[in-house]
This record gives C-alpha cells, structure tokens and sequence, in this order.
C-alpha cells in the first residue's frame, strides 16, 4: 500500500506480508519464522536513518523497524533551513526521503510497522512488530520524542500552514508577523522569548493563572515588550482556509469568547518521549526519558540509545543524527568485541 504524505508529496510504503529483502530493498518476509539481524534499530527519524547508513556502511546489514508513521517529526516540519547541507533549505519530508534513500542504497532493510513489545532479558534480543519476530545481536533505540498536540481537529489541518511545534525550525518564517504560543511551561516562555526575534508581537496564551515556567523567564518575558501574555485563555479553534490566520479563544474563568487575528500558532505544551515498550527493561529519568551511560548506552550491554528518546536538551535534527551516527559506531565496536562482526569496516577511523 503506497499513502502520500500532505506536506511533501513523500510516498512511503507500507508494508505487509511481501518479498525478502535482498539488495536493499525495503522489504522483509514475515512467513518464514523470525528475522535475524546483527543489528536492528527501532526508528526512522534523523537518528534511526543515520545509525542505518552508518551500520549498513559497515556491513551490518542493519533492520530499521521505521514505525507506521516513518520519518518522525520531520515529517511534520515544512522547510527545515538549519540543516547542513541544504543552502536554499529543504522540506522536511524531502530530506527525511533522502536520508531513507542513502541508508536502503547500502543494503538496510525497513520494516513501516510499530513495534508490539520487546524482550532484552538475553541475546539475541527480541523485537515484535506486526506479528513478526526480530532477532538482534544488539539494538539501537531511536524513537525520538512526539510533541504533545491540543488535538484540535483545525490545528491538525493545518500543521505546516502555520500550526508548528518547533520555534528553533518554523519561527523564521514569521517576520514581522504577529504569532500566538500556548503554554504556561518553560517550554512556551522560552520559545516566545525566542519568537520576538522575528514575529511583530508573540501572544502567549496560557489556560490558568499560575505558570508552571520558572519565575526569572517568566518575568523576563513579561516584561519583554513584544511578548503579550494572556492568562485563563484556551484555544478552541485555529481558525484559516489554506493558512492559519485567526484563533478561536474563550476565557477558562468567565467563558467569554473572541477570536484572536495571528498568522502563526506554536504549540509549546510539551513533548512526550517514545518510550512505552522499553521502560520495563530499560532505566527512564524524571521526565520519562531514557538514561544513556558512556554517550549512547544502555544499562543493557548490546542496547544502544540515540536521538531526542534520551534527549530533551537540543531536540535537534543535526544532533539526533549526529547520535545516530555515534551509536551505530558503539554498536559496531561492541559487536566486534563480542565475536559476532570481523574488525575493520566503513565507521573505522
Ligand atoms: P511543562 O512544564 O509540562 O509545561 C507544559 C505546559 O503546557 C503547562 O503550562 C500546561 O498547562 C500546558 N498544557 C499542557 N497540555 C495543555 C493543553 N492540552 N492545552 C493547553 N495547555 C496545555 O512542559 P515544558 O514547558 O515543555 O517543560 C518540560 C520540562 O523541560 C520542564 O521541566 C522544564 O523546566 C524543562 N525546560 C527547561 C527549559 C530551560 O530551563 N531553559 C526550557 C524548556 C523546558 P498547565 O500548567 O495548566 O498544566
């Protein structure tokens, strides 16, 4: 089954009980028992697509379980400018077709299916996704991080026509513009902050009174004059045809409502790492993300972590691939040290 991604013109195939996998197609064969696989690696956003070049280069021959919904959250990004690379930009599913392209050109084999549940208690570990069983000599988990939606059915429609969850890729395309942020986090402070660089006037809306976000950032964009902060405030409608050109509010306390003239919503509410299928086997932080020791390990020898899954820091695409690529390294020298590869490959030196 081919579907076309809205925002790119991207075909992704998903696939169901085909053909083996032979010179790099994407493509595994779910009838003849489980798959085995020196390394399989669990996503296939910038981190996930990288550690399979970097894999595939090394002979590894690397299974990418890409998820129903491949590419991560570039996907849902328009023109991405602060990738390297790319002087006059490129859309976010263009390069995220580009890099799938790269690692399938050196023989990694992707499966678009969810993974059910895992089993890391020995080797080979084991991985379930529709129905099929994955072996792996080791395991670099790469499932990123969702931001978290309103789940408006507007502000669905129109995420990339002016609806983003990203300040750091979308913002520039606000000049001189007036945007509206919700949230009451850090989050929301800091992108709203960093929005003034470009929009006319940021409204930050929050739906109570009281700010979760830290009371220095708080007053500072409280006091920052482009920044209009509008408490008790929730949004039930982006409202636009083609583009985002208005919001739907009402008031929490009174619920008076208006409508609200901006050109651009940035949804700062918080992320939500991927981690449903690991946090039995594997360490999480605080804030539900997981624990790396020594760069990209696990407390499991052979798992392997990369990308926006452990790191809510930079949530960058260059560093999520910039992980990737580390893990598929790490996962290529454990490997060699534990017999299962020869020495001397692509990623070496
Ligand atoms: P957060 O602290 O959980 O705040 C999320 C905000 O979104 C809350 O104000 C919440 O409102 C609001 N919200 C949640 N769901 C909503 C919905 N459906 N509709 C409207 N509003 C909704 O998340 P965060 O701001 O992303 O921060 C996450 C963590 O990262 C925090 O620990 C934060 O300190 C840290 N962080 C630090 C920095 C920094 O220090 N520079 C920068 C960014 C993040 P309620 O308050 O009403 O629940």
């Amino acid at each position: 089954m081919t579907e076309t991604n809205p925002f790119g013109g991207f075909s992704i195939t998903i696939v169901e009980d085909v053909a083996p996998a032979t010179g790099g197609a994407s493509t595994i064969t779910s009838s003849a028992g489980p798959v085995e696989a020196k390394v399989v690696i669990v996503g296939s956003g910038p981190a996930g697509l990288t550690a399979a070049i970097y894999a595939a280069r090394a002979n590894l021959e690397p299974v990418v379980i890409a998820g129903a919904e491949p590419g991560g959250q570039l996907m849902l990004t328009s023109e991405v400018e602060n990738f390297p690379g790319f002087p006059d930009g490129i859309q976010g599913p263009d390069l995220m077709a580009a890099m799938r392209a790269q690692a399938e050109r050196f023989g990694t084999r992707l499966v678009d299916a969810d993974i059910d549940r895992v089993d890391f208690s020995e080797r080979p570990f084991r991985i379930w996704a529709r129905g099929t069983e994955y072996r792996a000599q080791s395991v670099i988990i790469a499932t990123g991080a969702s931001a978290m939606w309103l789940g408006l059915d507007s502000e669905t429609r129109l995420r990339g026509r002016g609806v983003s969850a990203c300040a750091t890729c979308d913002g520039f395309f606000f000049k001189g513009r007036e945007i509206a942020v919700v949230g009451g986090g850090d989050t929301a402070i800091e992108e709203a902050t960093y929005l003034t660089r470009f929009a006319s006037t940021v409204h930050l809306l929050h739906r109570r009174e009281t700010f979760r976000a830290s009371r220095i950032m708080l007053e500072r964009a409280g006091a920052h004059p482009k920044i209009q902060i509008h408490v008790n405030t929730a949004i039930d409608e982006v409202l636009g045809d083609q583009k985002v050109d208005g919001l739907r509010l009402h008031d929490t306390v009174s619920g008076d409502e208006r409508t609200m003239a901006i050109d651009g919503l940035f949804i700062a509410i918080g992320h939500k790492p991927n981690t449903d299928a690991f946090r039995d086997w594997l360490e999480v932080d605080a804030k539900g993300y997981l624990v790396v020791h020594d760069e990209t390990g696990s407390k499991i020898d052979g798992v392997f972590i990369a990308g926006d899954v452990h790191d809510h820091r930079y949530r960058q695409a260059v560093t999520a691939a910039g992980d990737g690529c580390k893990a598929a390294i790490d996962a290529e020298r454990w490997l060699e040290a534990q017999g299962v590869t020869e020495a001397a490959t692509a990623t070496s030196g």
